[in-house]
C-alpha cells in the first residue's frame, strides 16, 4: 500500500505530517517513510536520526570517441535538451548539466561505438532502519544538480524493494514529473496546504494534476487559522476532500526544537489527537 503526502508549495509542514504520520503507523504497521523531497530531505532531522547505507545514483551520459565521429551532427540536432553543442571543427561537445541521459544521441548516430557509455553521479540514496517497524529511505540530489527525477525514482526503487505494509512517500513540492514520480500508484495522496493565496494557488495545481493521474486526494489545511484564503471551493472543484484542518500550534515549534515528532512530543495535545484522526483513516483503507 503507497499512501502520499504532498504539496504544491513548500513550507506548508509536509514533511512534519508525512514523519509524524510514519510514527504513528509504524507501532502498528510494518512503515516505510521515503523522503522523496530530494532538493531539500529534512525527514532525518525531523526523526532525529542519521542517513545511513549510502548509495550513488548515476545518469547516463555520452562519451565521444572522435575518431569514430564523422561529424555529421545528427547527436547535436537530436538532442531534445540542448545539451551538446557543435566545435567550431564540427565535433560534437555535451554540457553536462543539460543532459537527461535519454541516449537519443547514442541512437541516432550512424557510427558504431562513436558514442560511448558514460555517467555522472547526480544524487545518492539512504536508508535508515530507525526500528523494525520503522525505515526511512531518503533521496538527496547532489549540490548543483538540475534533475531531480532520477534520484526520486532511485529513492523509490530502494524503498520499494523493502518488504512493508505501507510505503508512505513524502514528496518535492510542485508538480513535475519529479513529484507525479513519487505519486504514481497511490491509494491515496494528501495534499498538505495552508490557507493563503499562494497555498490555494498552489493547491489547485497539485489537485490539477492528481485529477489527470485519476488519484484520490485528501486536503489537509495546516495553520488554517493563519491565512483568510478560501480553499474550499477549489478543494470542492476537485472532487477533493479536507481531512483535518490543523491550527497553529506550540507544541509543534517545541516539538521542533526538541527533535522530537509532536506526537511524541505532546501525543495528548490537539495537533496529535488530530494527526492521530488521519492515521485513522489512512489505517481505514489499508
Ligand atoms: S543523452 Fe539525451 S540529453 Fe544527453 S546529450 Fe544525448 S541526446 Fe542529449
Ligand atoms: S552522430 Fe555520431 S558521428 Fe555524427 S557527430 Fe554525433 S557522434 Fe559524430
Amino acid at each position: 500500500m503507497k499512501i502520499t503526502v504532498t504539496g504544491g508549495k513548500g513550507g506548508t509542514g509536509k514533511s512534519t505530517i508525512a514523519t509524524n504520520l510514519a510514527v504513528l503507523l509504524s507501532a502498528k504497521y510494518r512503515t516505510v517513510l521515503v523522503d522523496a523531497d530530494v532538493e531539500c530531505p529534512n525527514d532525518y532531522i525531523l526523526l532525529s536520526t542519521k542517513l545511513e547505507n549510502e548509495e550513488n545514483v548515476y545518469l547516463f551520459k555520452p562519451k565521444f570517441d572522435y575518431e569514430k565521429c564523422t561529424r555529421c551532427g545528427l547527436c547535436v540536432e537530436n538532442c531534445g535538451e540542448n545539451a551538446l553543442v557543435m566545435f567550431k571543427n564540427g565535433y560534437p561537445f555535451l554540457m553536462p548539466t543539460l543532459c537527461s541521459g535519454c541516449r537519443t544521441c547514442q541512437l541516432v548516430c550512424p557510427e558504431e561505438d562513436a558514442i560511448l557509455d558514460d555517467r555522472r553521479l547526480v544524487g545518492k540514496t539512504y536508508h535508515t532502519r530507525i526500528s523494525d517497524n520503522l525505515h526511512l529511505v531518503t533521496g538527496m540530489l547532489r549540490e548543483g544538480e538540475e534533475r531531480s527525477y532520477p534520484t526520486v525514482l532511485a529513492a523509490r526503487r530502494r524503498a520499494m524493494s523493502i518488504d512493508a505494509d505501507l510505503h508512505l512517500f513524502d514528496t518535492m513540492p510542485g508538480t513535475g514529473n519529479h513529484v507525479a514520480a513519487a505519486i504514481e500508484d497511490s491509494k491515496v495522496v494528501i495534499a498538505v496546504t495552508e490557507p493563503t493565496r499562494l497555498g490555494v494557488h498552489d493547491l489547485e495545481m497539485i489537485l490539477k494534476l492528481l485529477k489527470k493521474l485519476k488519484l484520490h486526494a485528501w486536503v489537509i489545511v495546516n495553520r488554517y487559522d493563519m491565512g483568510s484564503a478560501d480553499y474550499r471551493e477549489i478543494v470542492k472543484k476537485y472532487s477533493a476532500e479536507i481531512i483535518a484542518e490543523i491550527p497553529m500550534s506550540e507544541d509543534v515549534m517545541k516539538s521542533y526544537v526538541s527533535g522530537v515528532p509532536v506526537v511524541k512530543y505532546n501525543p495528548n495535545g490537539e495537533v496529535a489527537s488530530i494527526l492521530k484522526d488521519i492515521a485513522s483513516r489512512i489505517e481505514e483503507v489499508l
